[in-house]
């Protein structure tokens, strides 16, 4: 057998002000040298088909972090270098997608859809096209017609993706070998929302879907999570199931559990606290350090991560002992480099990219810190993700910490902080610019977490969004669209 792997991916805010462009994209071809984690699906999906004896052939992968819309000619030149590649490496047998499901390009308002129908039209109706997602994709009825299995990630944050890439390398290679034949399912669960895997009532789920699948003829369960910052027709949490050969089955079990799903909608339903909640809050804490994610200026949500609201407010509020990461603005961070450690600055900060950011801020700051090239690792089931900062350096103001960054990306880990030789634990509040994926690595130090909504461009509450083109028939807007 002969697989051939490829995919292009990125999370698409349709509401953010950059757009996403070449430059943006990080492009891998073979034989390029990459970072230790940015290949996790591919890596796993060819060290499967290795060891089944089989041959692999890796195409080109492409990979931005999340923005606006990405720019028309990017998307079609990548689109189409990755299906020149597939066209070279013909005859093959396995074709795995290692794709986003919330991409967005000028004309193309659901790109994993296109992609997948061309990859059927180069390789006919025979060749297995397998398709890993993120969860917080959208599934169309036509990517389920195309394909013959599509795997979601099932954590978030998102520590399985390697162990996903296994899961439908052995549904897709099964089905190479005539051992099953996978037929999928779609149920729409009619809302829109962040689900949060590690806390109940959703953990139980997700284990339990976990324990299911391979019984009974069910090969996997996914539930679809939706993405709920891109404003395209399709925008909405699903469940899919794919069974062996029974589509009567799959739509029963997709129907079971996304009704289970949606009837866990009100616990799932987090209220983010404002500002200034969040800050009251924190400072009733006996013990440190509180750490306070700012969702909606999270850069892997698209948001430009340069947001000024929330570090205004503790500077007026004269809070002490406190950090803030990361805020993206390579100009402060030049001008700190230039300045040195140790020098007292006057320096404007952030709030450059849009109304969505808040007014910049002219601080009189001390740089504590530079550190260039700067890198977090991302903890992950196997290999922790090495992410990289760009120069960054941290800010001394008035007894907060602030780490500005060159690379617009979110907190991973207290790396962020560590590596200018911050003492965590002796912080009192600790500020992420993350809706989730901050979790693994503060969890285990932080004495409390609070999701706050501050203004910005992955606004919190769902009901904020303003949305154009979604049937908004779902929850939050109506209860229970369901009656
Ligand atoms: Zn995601």
């Amino acid at each position: 057998m002969k697989v051939f792997a490829g995919g292009v991916a990125t999370e698409t805010n349709t509401f953010s002000p950059m757009p996403t462009g070449m430059r943006d994209y990080l492009v891998v071809r073979p034989g390029d040298e990459v970072e230790q984690g940015t290949m996790t699906a591919f890596d796993q999906f060819e060290s499967c088909t290795i060891a089944r004896g089989w041959d692999y052939v890796f195409g080109l992968y492409a990979w931005a972090q999340p923005a606006g819309v990405t720019t028309r000619v990017t998307y079609e030149s990548l689109r189409d270098e990755l299906l020149e590649r597939l066209q070279e490496a013909l005859p093959v047998d396995i074709v795995l997608l290692g794709l986003h499901g919330a991409m967005v390009a000028d004309g193309y308002d659901d790109c994993e859809t296109d992609i997948i129908e061309r990859v059927r039209q180069i390789v006919g109706p025979e060749v297995k096209i397998g398709v890993e997602l993120d969860l917080h994709c959208d599934v169309t009825q036509s990517m389920i017609d195309t394909a013959d299995a599509i795997v979601l990630y099932k954590e978030y944050p998102h520590t399985d993706v390697a162990n996903r890439a296994a899961d439908l390398f052995k549904i897709v290679a099964d089905a190479a070998e005539g051992k099953t034949k996978p037929t999928m399912a779609l149920f729409d669960c009619r809302m829109i929302g962040l689900y949060l895997t590690p806390n109940q009532p959703l953990r139980g789920l997700v284990d339990e879907l976990l324990i299911m699948e391979g019984n009974d003829g069910l090969l996997s369960v996914s539930l679809v999570h939706c993405f709920p910052w891109g404003d395209v027709p399709t925008c909405g949490a699903q469940s899919l199931a794919i069974t062996d050969g029974d589509p009567v089955q799959a739509a029963r079990v997709a129907e079971e559990v996304g009704r289970r799903f949606f009837a866990m909608r009100h616990e799932l339903d987090q209220v983010p606290w404002s500002i200034d909640e969040a800050l009251d809050q924190a400072l009733t804490a006996t013990s440190g350090p509180v750490v306070i994610a700012d969702r909606a200026d999270n850069a892997g949500g698209g948001a430009p991560s340069d947001s000024t609201f929330m570090l205004r407010a503790m500077l007026g509020r004269g809070i002490e002992n406190a950090g803030v990461a990361m805020i993206w603005d390579p100009i402060a961070v030049q001008t700190a480099i230039s300045g040195g450690v140790g020098a007292d600055l006057d320096i404007r900060l952030g709030g450059k990219m849009g109304k969505m950011s808040g007014d910049p801020l002219d601080l009189r700051v001390k740089v504590a810190g530079v550190v260039e090239d700067m890198f977090q690792e991302w903890p992950q089931q196997g290999d922790p993700m090495r992410i990289p900062c760009g120069d960054s350096v941290c800010l001394h103001c008035n007894g907060v910490d602030i780490v500005v960054s060159s690379r617009r990306v979110q907190p991973f880990s207290p790396d962020v902080y560590t590596n200018f030789g911050i003492d965590v634990a002796s912080k009192r509040i600790l500020v992420v610019k993350s809706s989730q994926h901050f979790f693994a690595g503060y969890a285990p130090i932080a004495s409390e977490i609070i999701y706050m909504a501050a203004p910005g461009a992955v606004a919190p509450r769902y009901t904020e969004i303003p949305f154009q083109r979604v049937d908004l028939h779902k929850y939050p807007w109506v209860d229970d669209p369901f009656a």
